[in-house]
């Protein structure tokens, strides 16, 4: 079959690809390729068991039209310092320009008209003092909180939107190979992600790749293969923290979300806070090869006690190692491991004192956890010497922002690892070594969250358009 623009991936990057096309009148014959269901089809069999029970082929919580979007707390960053390096391709100034029409989209199809972050002027200076006094950086980004059951409305929507504007989306479909032929891709082969054995192949004149993180693995194999020009990059290390609502309150209700950048000895690698959750739920995602990971969300109406936040650690190597994506993954297998397959959980103060967490400490605390399967165990005994002295570095240091942050019932959960590595090399057109091949959002590694994804969607259908 021959179409003009082929998309694989229907995530947030490839989905604003298609919609912008269209947006901008064009005729081209469009199909996006998506390993996953429908947007409606996606459900996450854990609502009911209340355990993940690893689904095969794979999970919907990352996987099927809105790609790890769907089941995502929603917040959109609307800061061009947060969710990726599109700046440095395109510049500040277009990205800025850029995330206020992307944004102007998500209003279109549903979002809340409240952006967080915006007011509490007074008390935002107070949060930054007390994070200059702690070494810390205080990032400003506004935050336009979808909740994850808005969010699947809002990505509904576009689905429908796009179907009806004559967009073909193969769904169950998964790409296993590009069609490159000296220095041109032509096409690519794909089969049913149910595990079919027959290919089919598909002609285009354009062929776009917004695979996410769950198909980062694969561009890998795809840059190697193919000799798409890329470099290895960087693993994010960490865990996801969950306290009482009381002790985050003043930094919810001005910011939503704390933007916290530190560099803390002796190791001074990058540390920071990640996707703030007040009143959330911390959450686990399972990546094809069965890593177990921990993540968090919160719903727009249904609240917990809890507020969770991801502190993560950037790890980068050179010689005679250079494979993050790796390194990060043994981490997270280990840690595996020693929770028999699930989430560990350990408070903070069990760290401090060299010991493990029991189930029947955990009852005792005024902090419940949310993520009723993590399994109370030792996080210490899996994670390394440098990342988990970043992390405890950096909570002793938000304690003096958040008074209680560093409290002996604080939970730790993990691992949390964020594989942003093998990063296309790209020109300021998106352009790869390869004519007509394109790569974007989490998979290219130039972004890592919906709103940065989403704006390199727009950027690219504006080019093909
Ligand atoms: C639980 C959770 C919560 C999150 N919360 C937030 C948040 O609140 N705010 C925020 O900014 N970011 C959040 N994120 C991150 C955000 O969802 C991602 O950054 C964003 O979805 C990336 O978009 P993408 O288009 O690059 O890829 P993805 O959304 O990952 O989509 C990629 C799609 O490609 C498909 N695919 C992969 N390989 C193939 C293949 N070979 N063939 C066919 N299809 C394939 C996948 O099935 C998937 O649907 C969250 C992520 C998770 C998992």
């Amino acid at each position: 079959m021959n179409y003009d623009i082929v998309i694989v991936g229907a995530g947030p990057s490839g989905i604003f690809t298609a919609l912008e096309l269209l947006r901008n009148n064009s005729n081209k014959k469009i199909v996006v390729i998506e390993k996953g269901y429908s947007i409606t089809k996606r459900k996450c069999p854990k609502a009911k068991t209340k355990v993940c029970v690893n689904c095969k082929p794979y999970c919907h919580i990352t996987t099927g039209f809105s790609g790890a979007g769907a089941f995502s707390d929603g917040k959109l960053s609307l800061s061009p310092e947060v969710g990726g390096d599109l700046p440095e391709l395109i510049g500040t100034s277009e990205t800025i320009d850029l995330i206020q029409y992307t944004d102007s989209i998500y209003l279109e199809f549903g979002a809340d008209h409240k952006v967080e972050g915006l007011e509490g002027i007074e008390e935002v200076k107070d949060i930054r003092r007390k994070a200059i006094q702690a070494g810390l950086k205080l990032v400003d980004c506004p935050i336009r909180h979808l909740g994850t059951e808005k969010a699947q409305e809002i990505y509904a929507k576009i689905e429908d939107y796009l179907l009806a504007h004559g967009v073909d989306i193969l769904f169950n479909t998964v790409t296993k190979d590009l069609i490159i032929e000296e220095g041109v891709c032509t096409g690519v082969v794909i089969a049913s992600s149910k595990g079919a054995s027959t290919t089919e192949t598909l002609f285009a004149d354009t062929v776009v790749v917004s695979t996410g993180r769950k198909g980062a693995d694969w561009l890998k194999e795809m840059c190697e293969k193919h000799t798409i020009t890329h470099t290895s990059g960087t693993v994010d290390i960490g865990v996801r923290v969950e306290v009482r609502n009381e002790i985050m309150e003043k930094v919810n209700n001005v910011l939503y979300e704390s933007k916290l950048i530190g560099y803390p000895e002796p190791f001074g690698n990058k540390v920071r806070t990640f996707c703030q959750n007040p009143g959330g739920f911390v959450s686990q995602e399972n990546y094809d090869n069965n890593l177990a990971v921990v993540n968090g969300h919160s719903y727009k109406n249904l609240k917990s006690d809890n507020t969770n936040l991801a502190i993560l650690s950037s790890h980068n190597f050179s010689y005679p190692f250079n494979e993050p994506i790796e390194y990060g993954k043994k981490v997270g297998e280990l840690m595996n491991m020693l929770g028999n397959g699930h989430i560990l959980v350990q408070r903070y103060g069990d760290i401090l004192e060299g010991k493990r967490t029991w189930q029947k400490e955990l009852d005792r605390s005024n902090v419940r956890p949310t993520l009723p399967d993590a399994v109370a165990g030792d996080i210490t005994s899996a994670m390394p010497y440098r990342p988990m002295m970043n992390i405890i570095n950096f909570i002793q240091a938000m304690d003096q922002v958040v008074p209680g942050f560093a409290s002996k019932e604080t939970l730790l959960y993990g691992p949390e690892i964020k594989f942003y590595s093998n990063k296309v090399k790209l020109d300021a057109a998106l352009n790869t070594n390869i004519q007509s091949l394109y790569c974007l959002g989490d998979s290219s590694g130039w972004t890592r969250g919906l709103m940065m994804a989403s704006v390199m969607g727009v950027f690219m259908g504006r080019k093909l358009a």
